[in-house]
């Protein structure tokens, strides 16, 4: 018997394939039975053409058995077998594959459940084994044939006996190393998990003896651990039955299966898309978030099949960051892989499915928003936070998708509402959507800058997430209906509240607070907005005293400040005792106004140890 040495470029090819193509070893075991089942589904094709063959569907099926003394993984299939050529051609030549031929010769239209098309998964096989028999026998020869190599030179053929046509590949595995230990490759618990995890869903079962415990007898209580041939694999995916008759308990169950969350998911979008590009989705909104959610080790992503085989666990491509807590999986025939099968080629029907997704989670997230209220609290309790932060990052690209998804507490309903609702109730002479920003609902409640707003009858929408008055200021405005701070220096309320009482009296006390805070305030000025309080801290310009903490509080901080007024209420009783105090005790008065202004707006003091004493001197007088 000679050996047929691999041609030049094969030998390179499969060097490059054993030892760079694929990340994950295991995945040598997905392109067998990949394999295995394209065989299969050509004898199915052949049977449609040829009378001789009948194809019962039921008696199909592919075997993974194991033999840890010789250290053999072996592989059955009752598919259509290989000839003698084809097993020289299709396994000695890298890079050619049958199934491809087989698909254009047979012009199968619909023959998209094969998946072979780049002549090298086979291969894979050298990754773990140190020998690869096959042994085949095909529909179209009596004879049989064994083929063997070592993957290294070449191969052998020589004739053997087979009693059924379809193939057999024993894998002698390789010998444990220190990274590797390919005696993994027998167990069983490891199989069972490498064929759910890629092959769940080939449409033939992927029969394996398991070992199990059962009574000895009908009568006893003494359990033995026999062995049983179990189907692994679920085979028909959720995605391709028929929505009628899916219930909300099996998208859940495959939820938990796929172990995409803890939680129960609030919904599930199911797609069947047979347009530009065909794909099926099954997409979750989980309940809760991930424990890493809001960190830099959480990967966004959804599992990537293509046609029911697992190609990528995490397709991050496949969602935008702002919906990153999606789970679910895409299936599509359409994807052009490469030659890995680990990553796509042309990201143009990826692109494309991604865009679809899309706009399906966001019309999901409306109609959950519209139609059951309490669930949407729920999900944006968890993620309301992530669609803000995509309003915001991007240079607001996606605003105008997120800004209806997002909820604000309001004054007046003291609940969570939408910027529609909002704009839905705004009073007549109301120009803008009023906002007030604090730590908490009872904080901002408190805020003296609230009272004027409020006091006019417009609700005003609390803002209590430090990313929230970013999102706000990317937005900018909702219904031509532009943001306002109730910190800011213009309130932009009706014009006979603009006109200011104060006398020059006043604006002389005023310029002379304004001569004691030099460098920390640019401007002292009568408030249009105070009623109970005496004294606050405005900003001029676009940085509000919010955003400066929130600046402030980031590691590479630029030191940016808001253009800070103190605002006076010149109606006050205090605002009485500062025209008659003498310059000195102007001057106390004024610090320990300003000091005021910042504690209520929860910004550090300068001197907290000058305040206590400034404090102390008014007490003892
Ligand atoms: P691909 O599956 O992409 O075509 P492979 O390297 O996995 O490439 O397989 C090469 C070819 O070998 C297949 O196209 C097919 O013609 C043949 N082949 C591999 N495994 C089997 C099998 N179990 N039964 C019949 N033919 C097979
Ligand atoms: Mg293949």
């Amino acid at each position: 018997m000679t050996k047929i040495p691999f041609q030049a470029e094969s030998k390179r090819l499969l060097e490059l394939m054993i030892n760079s193509i694929y990340t994950h070893k295991e995945i040598f075991l997905r392109e067998l039975i990949s394999n295995a089942s394209d065989a299969t589904d050509k004898m199915y094709y052949r049977a449609l053409t040829d009378d001789s063959i009948t194809f019962n569907r039921e008696d199909y099926y592919i075997q993974v058995e194991t033999d840890k003394e010789s250290r053999t993984l072996t592989l059955t299939d009752s598919g259509i077998g290989m000839t003698h050529d084809e097993l020289e051609n299709n396994l000695g030549t890298i890079a050619k594959s049958g199934s491809l031929a087989f698909k254009k010769e047979q012009e199968i239209k619909d023959g998209h459940d094969i998946i072979g098309q780049f002549g090298v998964g086979f291969y894979a096989a050298f990754m773990v084994a140190e020998e690869v028999q096959v042994i085949s026998r095909s529909v179209d020869e009596q004879k049989a044939y064994l083929w063997t190599s070592n993957g290294t030179d070449g191969f052998t053929i020589e004739e053997t006996s087979k009693d059924e046509i379809g193939t057999k590949i024993i894998l002698t595995l390789k010998e444990d190393t220190e990274e590797e230990t390919y005696e993994d490759y027998l167990d069983e618990h490891r199989l069972q998990s490498i064929i759910k995890k890629y092959s769940d869903f080939i449409g033939y079962p992927i029969k394996m003896n398991v070992t199990v415990s059962q009574p000895k007898s009908d009568d006893s209580d003494e359990m033995e651990e026999v062995e049983e041939l179990q189907t692994i694999n679920s085979m028909v995916p959720i995605w391709r039955k028929n929505k009628a008759e899916l219930k909300e308990e099996d998208y859940t169950q495959f939820y938990k299966d796929k172990r995409y969350g803890f939680d129960t998911p609030l919904d599930h979008v199911h797609i069947s898309v047979d347009g530009a590009v065909r794909y099926n989705a099954i997409l979750y909104i989980p309940e809760s978030a991930p424990f890493d959610y809001y960190s830099k080790e959480f990967e966004k992503g959804l599992e990537l099949y293509a046609n029911g085989v697992l190609i990528m666990e995490k397709c991050s491509d496949l969602l935008p960051d702002y919906f990153s807590f999606v789970k679910g999986m895409v299936d599509s025939e359409d994807l052009s892989l490469n030659i890995s099968r680990e990553m796509l080629q042309h990201d143009r029907q990826l692109k494309l499915i991604a865009k679809n997704i899309k706009s399906k989670i966001k019309s999901q997230l409306k109609t959950m928003q519209k139609n059951d209220r309490n669930k949407y609290l729920k999900f944006y309790e968890a993620f309301g936070r992530q669609l803000k932060f995509g309003v915001y990052s991007d240079f607001g690209m996606n605003k105008d998708d997120l800004q209806d998804l997002l909820m604000f507490y309001s004054s007046k309903e003291k609940k969570l509402v939408t910027l529609a609702e909002y704009v839905e109730r705004m009073a007549d002479d109301q120009s803008h959507i009023y906002y007030a920003t604090g730590e908490s609902v009872t904080r901002i409640d408190k805020l003296p800058q609230t009272e004027m707003v409020a006091e006019q009858g417009y609700e005003i929408l609390y803002l209590t997430e430090d990313i929230d008055e970013f999102a706000l200021k990317m937005i900018a405005s909702y219904n031509e209906k532009e943001f306002q701070s109730v910190s800011s220096a213009d309130l932009n309320l009706s014009e006979n509240d603009k006109e200011s009482t104060a006398t020059e009296e006043d604006q002389a006390i005023f310029a002379k607070m304004k001569g004691f805070l030099e460098g920390k305030v640019t401007d002292v000025r009568e408030s249009k907005r105070l009623k109970t309080h005496p004294v606050f801290l405005a900003a001029d310009g676009e940085i509000t005293i919010e955003m400066e903490k929130v600046l402030q509080s980031m590691p590479d901080n630029q030191d940016v400040k808001a253009d800070k007024v103190l605002e006076v209420n010149a109606k006050h009783d205090v605002f009485q005792s500062l025209k008659q105090a003498d310059d000195e005790t102007l001057e106390l008065y004024t610090k320990l106004l300003y000091n005021q202004a910042l504690l209520i707006e929860g910004l550090p003091l300068e001197d907290p140890v000058a305040f206590t004493q400034d404090v102390c001197k008014v007490m003892a007088n």
